[in-house]
């Protein structure tokens, strides 16, 4: 069967949102040519912007680091790897190709790990706060200090934006718990164009959100992309909304396809309407421990509250 773009090449993928039959280099044209809509459409970044890649090293880093390498002068870029410390779950081979990737094209790269910023590894952290007692997730813990190690060497290194490779399932699973949640303020905040609430935030961009993750995966396959993803070993300790929101999600794409691509454009159209007439927003306190911003009428950030029932501060 021959491809319904190019009409030359044989078809190896049924693109089943769209239903066409595409090529290899058809199919990777599409991928490239939809991530650069989305960036055009939220004015994600511009060409003088100083970009940071947080790459964790999977397929998904992959993609964002092929495209917008592609896309955006590389001197303007630099990368960042955050290593978790998950005992079973090493990164080595994720970082080798970030790290050649890298050097080829002449990019920064900082590597650091949640052991060198708070001294202590995510398995560490996790342990003790199960003896504690503490009842949060590693997700929780790896998620919100990874996201706070990212924004600040952002900001001290002088980065415009953080730009991170969350696809399509990642954001409409999201997207879908804000709204069982009943948490508009994330739905809001979740969105491209969502209000900047600190001075100290920089920006975070996510020029993949609307590409299937199969597609992620397709695309990296294709380009010669060597994973064999081990998985997280804390995967089954993972919010159990989050898993169930997931297969739902799979199985509503399963019978009509193009659900989720439909669901994320909608509430993305909700929310603009609702930004544009939208007031102003008051900047965000900040933490009287670790002087990173906090939640509204709160004097203790998050991660410090956290870090302060399981013992670490710094
Ligand atoms: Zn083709
Ligand atoms: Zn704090």
């Amino acid at each position: 069967m021959k491809c319904d773009v190019c009409c030359v090449n044989d078809a190896i993928i049924l693109q089943r949102h769209t239903g066409r039959y595409l090529c290899s280099k058809c199919f990777i044209d599409d991928v490239k040519s939809r991530i650069l809509d989305e960036v055009r459409r939220y004015e994600m970044f511009r060409g003088s912007d100083k970009l940071l890649l947080a790459l964790s090293g999977g397929k998904d880093s992959f993609v964002l680091f092929d495209v917008v390498s592609s896309i955006h002068d590389v001197s303007r870029l630099g990368v960042i790897t955050v290593v978790e410390g998950i005992v079973g779950y090493s990164r080595d081979e994720d970082i080798t190709w970030i790290l050649s990737g890298c050097k080829e094209l002449g990019v920064d790269y900082i590597k650091t790990s949640i052991k060198d910023e708070l001294g202590f590894s995510l398995t560490e952290l996790v342990d003790l706060s199960n003896k504690l007692g503490v009842d949060v997730s590693p997700c929780t813990y790896c998620g919100m200090i990874r996201r706070r190690i990212i924004n600040k060497y952002a900001r001290e290194l002088g980065y415009d934006k953080v730009v991170t490779a969350h696809n399509l399932d990642d954001e409409s699973q999201t997207a879908l718990i804000n709204i069982l949640r009943g948490d508009l303020s994330r739905l809001i905040q979740s969105h491209p164009k969502g209000p900047k609430l600190s001075p100290l935030f920089i920006r975070r961009v996510k020029p993949l959100r609307k590409i299937y993750e199969w597609e992620c995966a397709l695309y990296a396959y294709l380009r010669g992309f060597k994973f064999q993803e081990v998985e997280c070993p804390y995967i089954t300790t993972r919010p159990t909304l989050r898993a169930k929101v997931r297969e739902y999600l799979y199985r509503l794409e399963a019978v009509k396809p193009g659900t989720l691509l439909r669901f994320l454009n909608i509430i993305d159209d909700l929310v603009m309407k609702f930004l544009e007439n939208a007031n102003r927003l008051p900047d965000l306190p900040t933490c009287r421990l670790c002087g990173e911003p906090t939640a509204y009428n709160r004097s203790l950030c998050k991660t410090c509250e956290l870090l302060t029932r399981v013992g670490v501060i710094r």
